[in-house]
């Protein structure tokens, strides 16, 4: 069978590639081998966010007193929030199906291996009994948990995100080995409902390489939460619900009935036969140029398989470049403005270069923060709630960072992204009405 376009892997880099390209004029093929959607949909974006809002939904009811609203003795059913997860995957997924197959999408629900490149140029894929030739390969495979060499690890039953997500029972204390984006969601999300939860982390910060000064700050909201913190920690042993840390203080032993693993996650890029391209790597991945081809030109990677970014809305964007470059179409993939959002409550947010990068680069730059409750929306609906807006601005007034903490961050952070994407001022975005009153104001407030 010959296609024009095949791709391995239906995340948010495949589906988006796949559906791009049919809809192009391309015979595409997509092979996925478990669901549908990827990891994004199935096991990391949606279902997080899912069970973040249930959380959200119980502290603000605990907390309502504050708006002059009761509500008495607010609980919750921990399988119920985990169904109604199940069945938004389902409805998306399920979305997902229907537009492949509108746009003409060849779905192949199985394991794909390469097989190498053939003399005219079109590279062998077998799946089943099967084989496919096509004429572009999109290598979309994405990433898997990374599993620590910790001494016990392997013989304790540990969560990942995968398990955590499953979970239809609270334990009573929760330690979070990893205190990134994902270790910071669970521990919010399971802060929220009451298990005592304990974060290890290895650098001398939370949410690596976020702002520090904002990340220090919502570590001190879940702090006051009741969230432990052990930061510049190592972990050297896990025996059962005992694990063992190691810090300037010397060694101690944390007590968790569940131990959640989330140090970071690496791309898939074994078992499928893909060393018979030789494709030249980068750092754990596959290297990559500015149009998302590799070191073959008509093999294309997006997503987290590049090693790159390892966010779902970077891989959307890696696959619409990489298939207008098949399509003749000449885009370049930007990195300039891709957001990171952490949902925690409350979310915290951030695009652009961070100061220490500007520091490290030897960029001169002024920051302007402003509180966010110089927004009036923000002080009607954050009761005591604290949030900043921090723009990191050029000499000449060019906007090249921002960091936002504060609800609802995840959203205002896409007009801060488009403004140093478009390489705008500080002057120039001032110029824009913004709707009043919205939390948005607050990024023209300084
Ligand atoms: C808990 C968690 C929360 C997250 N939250 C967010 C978030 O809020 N926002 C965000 O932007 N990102 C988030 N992410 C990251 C996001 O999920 C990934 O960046 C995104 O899924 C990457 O998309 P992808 O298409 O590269 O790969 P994936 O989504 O990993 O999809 C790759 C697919 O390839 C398939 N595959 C692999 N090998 C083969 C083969 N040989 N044959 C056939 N199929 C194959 C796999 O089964 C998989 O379905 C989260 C991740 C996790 C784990």
């Amino acid at each position: 069978m010959k296609f024009q376009v095949a791709i391995i892997g239906g995340g948010p880099a495949g589906y988006t590639a796949a559906e791009k390209a049919a809809r192009g004029g391309l015979s595409t093929v997509l092979f996925e081998k478990r669901a549908l959607g990827g990891v994004c949909l199935n096991e990391g974006c949606i279902p997080t966010k899912t069970l973040l809002y249930s959380a959200k939904i119980l502290n603000q009811i605990q907390g309502s007193t504050k708006y002059g609203v009761s509500a008495e003795n607010p609980s919750f059913d921990l399988p119920k929030i985990v169904a109604r997860k199940n069945k938004v995957v389902k409805k998306l997924t399920a979305g997902i199906r229907m537009k492949m197959k509108e746009a003409g999408v060849e779905v192949v629900n199985a394991e794909a291996q390469i097989q190498g490149k053939n003399p005219d140029g079109t590279i062998s894929i077998l799946c089943g009994d099967s084989v496919y030739e096509a004429e572009n390969l999109l290598l979309c495979t994405g990433s898997e948990t990374i599993i620590p060499p910790i001494p016990g690890l392997s013989e304790t039953a540990y969560w990942t995100s995968r398990e955590a997500l499953e979970s239809k029972e609270l334990p009573a204390s929760l330690v979070i080995i990893g205190g990134g984006v994902i270790g910071m969601e669970f521990a919010s999300f399971f802060n929220s409902l009451g298990v005592q939860v304990q974060v290890v982390e290895m650098m001398d910060k939370i949410l690596g390489p976020m702002d520090r000064e904002l990340s220090a700050q919502l570590q001190a909201e879940y702090a006051k939460k009741g969230v432990k913190f052990y930061l510049s920690t190592k972990v050297t042993a896990v025996n059962g619900t005992e694990v063992t840390i190691e810090n300037a203080d010397g060694i101690a032993t944390l007590h968790g009935d569940k131990v959640l693993l989330s140090v970071g996650r690496r791309p898939v890029t074994k078992g499928f036969g893909l060393e018979s391209l030789a494709l030249e790597p980068y750092r754990n991945g596959v290297k990559v140029n500015e149009y998302m081809q590799t070191s073959l030109p008509n093999v294309y990677a997006c997503g987290d398989i590049t090693a790159f970014s390892l966010l779902a809305h970077t891989a959307v964007s890696e696959a619409e470049v990489a298939i207008d470059h098949i399509l003749g179409r000449s885009r370049k993939m930007s990195y300039k403005a891709i957001p990171g959002v952490v949902y925690t409550n409350p979310e915290f947010a951030g695009v652009g270069k961070t100061e220490e990068e500007l520091q490290a680069a030897g960029i001169a730059y002024e920051v302007k923060k402003v509180p966010m409750a110089f927004s009036g929306r923000f002080v009607a609906e954050n009761e005591m709630g604290n949030g900043v807006c921090k723009w990191l601005v050029a000499e000449d007034g060019t906007l090249l960072g921002a960091h936002l903490l504060g609800n609802p961050s995840s959203e205002l952070i896409v007009t801060a992204g488009i403004a140093i994407e478009q390489g705008m001022k500080a002057e120039q975005l001032k110029e824009y009405v913004f709707p009043h009153p919205t939390v948005g104001e607050i990024l023209k407030e300084f």
